[in-house]
Protein backbone atom coordinates (compact mmCIF):
# COMPACT_ATOMS: atom_id res chain seq x y z
CA UNK A 1 0.00 0.00 0.00
CA UNK A 2 1.03 3.47 -1.12
CA UNK A 3 1.29 7.17 1.22
CA UNK A 4 1.03 10.16 -0.16
CA UNK A 5 1.19 13.93 1.13
CA UNK A 6 -1.55 16.38 0.97
CA UNK A 7 -1.32 19.83 2.13
CA UNK A 8 -4.92 21.99 2.29
CA UNK A 9 -3.03 25.20 0.89
CA UNK A 10 -3.45 28.41 2.73
CA UNK A 11 -6.75 29.16 0.37
CA UNK A 12 -8.26 26.22 1.58
CA UNK A 13 -7.52 26.87 5.12
CA UNK A 14 -8.28 30.67 5.13
CA UNK A 15 -11.62 29.64 2.99
CA UNK A 16 -12.81 26.88 5.88
CA UNK A 17 -12.41 24.05 2.93
CA UNK A 18 -10.40 21.94 5.03
CA UNK A 19 -12.69 19.91 6.59
CA UNK A 20 -14.74 19.17 3.17
CA UNK A 21 -11.23 18.53 1.22
CA UNK A 22 -10.39 16.45 4.32
CA UNK A 23 -14.04 14.94 3.89
CA UNK A 24 -13.57 13.90 0.11
CA UNK A 25 -10.24 12.30 1.00
CA UNK A 26 -12.10 9.77 3.66
CA UNK A 27 -15.24 9.47 1.66
CA UNK A 28 -12.67 8.14 -1.56
CA UNK A 29 -11.67 5.70 1.10
CA UNK A 30 -8.36 6.41 1.94
CA UNK A 31 -6.88 6.35 5.52
CA UNK A 32 -5.72 9.28 7.36
CA UNK A 33 -2.31 8.70 8.77
CA UNK A 34 -1.19 12.25 9.89
CA UNK A 35 -2.90 15.76 10.15
CA UNK A 36 -1.12 18.82 11.57
CA UNK A 37 -2.34 22.12 10.65
CA UNK A 38 1.09 24.64 10.69
CA UNK A 39 2.56 27.69 9.01
CA UNK A 40 5.36 27.06 6.62
CA UNK A 41 8.80 28.79 6.51
CA UNK A 42 11.34 29.55 3.53
CA UNK A 43 13.46 26.70 4.63
CA UNK A 44 10.69 23.89 4.21
CA UNK A 45 9.16 25.49 1.34
CA UNK A 46 12.31 25.96 -0.54
CA UNK A 47 12.81 21.88 0.09
CA UNK A 48 9.20 21.03 -0.80
CA UNK A 49 9.34 23.05 -3.80
CA UNK A 50 12.89 22.65 -4.98
CA UNK A 51 11.90 21.20 -8.66
CA UNK A 52 10.85 24.88 -9.17
CA UNK A 53 13.91 26.68 -8.74
CA UNK A 54 14.39 29.04 -11.70
CA UNK A 55 11.12 28.97 -12.02
CA UNK A 56 9.08 32.71 -11.81
CA UNK A 57 6.14 31.60 -9.97
CA UNK A 58 8.42 30.42 -7.57
CA UNK A 59 8.86 33.18 -5.18
CA UNK A 60 4.69 34.49 -5.27
CA UNK A 61 4.17 30.64 -4.68
CA UNK A 62 6.43 30.39 -1.29
CA UNK A 63 4.90 33.55 -0.27
CA UNK A 64 1.44 32.59 -0.95
CA UNK A 65 2.52 28.77 0.77
CA UNK A 66 3.47 31.09 3.89
CA UNK A 67 0.90 33.54 3.81
CA UNK A 68 -1.29 31.55 6.45
CA UNK A 69 -1.54 28.09 8.60
CA UNK A 70 -1.40 24.71 5.91
CA UNK A 71 -3.04 21.55 6.78
CA UNK A 72 -0.60 19.00 5.99
CA UNK A 73 -1.85 15.01 5.62
CA UNK A 74 -0.19 12.12 4.93
CA UNK A 75 -3.09 9.42 3.61
CA UNK A 76 -2.78 5.87 2.79
CA UNK A 77 -4.35 3.53 0.21
CA UNK A 78 -3.95 1.74 -2.54
CA UNK A 79 -2.55 3.94 -5.51
CA UNK A 80 -3.63 6.86 -3.40
CA UNK A 81 -1.24 9.19 -5.05
CA UNK A 82 -2.84 8.55 -8.62
CA UNK A 83 -5.93 8.71 -6.55
CA UNK A 84 -5.57 11.88 -4.84
CA UNK A 85 -4.26 13.72 -7.51
CA UNK A 86 -7.29 12.06 -9.70
CA UNK A 87 -9.56 13.81 -6.90
CA UNK A 88 -7.75 17.29 -6.63
CA UNK A 89 -8.24 17.86 -10.62
CA UNK A 90 -6.63 20.07 -12.85
CA UNK A 91 -3.63 22.16 -11.46
CA UNK A 92 -5.61 24.98 -12.85
CA UNK A 93 -9.34 25.57 -11.60
CA UNK A 94 -11.45 26.97 -14.27
CA UNK A 95 -10.69 23.78 -16.29
CA UNK A 96 -10.22 21.05 -13.50
CA UNK A 97 -13.28 19.32 -14.27
CA UNK A 98 -16.89 19.51 -11.88
CA UNK A 99 -16.52 16.71 -9.17
CA UNK A 100 -12.60 17.49 -8.66
CA UNK A 101 -11.76 19.38 -5.67
CA UNK A 102 -10.21 22.41 -7.54
CA UNK A 103 -13.33 22.29 -10.35
CA UNK A 104 -15.81 22.57 -7.52
CA UNK A 105 -14.05 24.83 -5.32
CA UNK A 106 -11.71 26.87 -6.96
CA UNK A 107 -11.28 29.54 -9.45
CA UNK A 108 -9.32 32.07 -10.87
CA UNK A 109 -8.46 35.06 -8.46
CA UNK A 110 -6.38 36.69 -11.28
CA UNK A 111 -3.21 36.48 -9.03
CA UNK A 112 0.23 35.60 -9.72
CA UNK A 113 0.17 32.80 -8.41
CA UNK A 114 -2.41 30.12 -9.21
CA UNK A 115 -4.36 29.60 -5.97
CA UNK A 116 -5.37 25.80 -6.25
CA UNK A 117 -6.68 24.66 -2.76
CA UNK A 118 -4.31 21.42 -2.83
CA UNK A 119 -1.15 20.09 -2.91
CA UNK A 120 -0.69 16.40 -3.77
CA UNK A 121 2.49 14.54 -4.19
CA UNK A 122 2.64 13.38 -7.61
CA UNK A 123 4.99 10.04 -7.64
CA UNK A 124 5.95 7.47 -5.40
CA UNK A 125 9.82 9.11 -5.23
CA UNK A 126 8.01 12.49 -4.25
CA UNK A 127 5.59 11.23 -1.48
CA UNK A 128 8.70 9.55 0.23
CA UNK A 129 10.26 12.79 0.29
CA UNK A 130 7.47 15.15 0.90
CA UNK A 131 6.61 12.98 3.32
CA UNK A 132 9.95 13.20 5.27
CA UNK A 133 10.09 16.63 5.14
CA UNK A 134 6.65 17.28 6.25
CA UNK A 135 6.26 14.80 9.22
CA UNK A 136 9.92 13.85 9.72
CA UNK A 137 9.00 11.44 12.36
CA UNK A 138 6.64 9.27 10.01
P1 LIG B 1 0.86 20.64 -6.72
O1 LIG B 1 2.29 20.17 -6.94
O2 LIG B 1 0.74 21.82 -5.79
O3 LIG B 1 -0.12 19.54 -6.45
P2 LIG B 1 0.60 20.69 -9.51
O4 LIG B 1 1.44 19.48 -9.54
O5 LIG B 1 -0.74 20.68 -10.13
O6 LIG B 1 0.35 21.23 -8.10
P3 LIG B 1 3.01 22.16 -10.16
O7 LIG B 1 3.34 22.30 -11.58
O8 LIG B 1 3.77 21.23 -9.30
O9 LIG B 1 1.43 21.91 -10.06
O10 LIG B 1 3.10 23.63 -9.53
C1 LIG B 1 3.06 23.80 -8.13
C2 LIG B 1 2.09 24.92 -7.78
O11 LIG B 1 2.58 26.17 -8.31
C3 LIG B 1 0.70 24.78 -8.41
O12 LIG B 1 -0.14 23.94 -7.67
C4 LIG B 1 0.23 26.22 -8.42
O13 LIG B 1 -0.20 26.64 -7.13
C5 LIG B 1 1.51 26.98 -8.76
N1 LIG B 1 1.68 27.16 -10.21
C6 LIG B 1 2.03 26.22 -11.11
N2 LIG B 1 2.16 26.71 -12.33
C7 LIG B 1 1.89 28.05 -12.23
C8 LIG B 1 1.87 29.13 -13.15
N3 LIG B 1 2.14 28.96 -14.43
N4 LIG B 1 1.54 30.35 -12.69
C9 LIG B 1 1.27 30.55 -11.40
N5 LIG B 1 1.29 29.57 -10.45
C10 LIG B 1 1.59 28.34 -10.86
Amino acid sequence: TERTLILVKPDGVRRGLAGEILRRVEAKGYTLVAVELRTADDALLGAHYAEHEGKPFLAPLVDFMKSGPVLAVVAEGQRVIEGFRTLAGATDPTVAPPGTIRGDLGRDWGLKVIQNLVHGSDSVESAQREIGLWFPSL
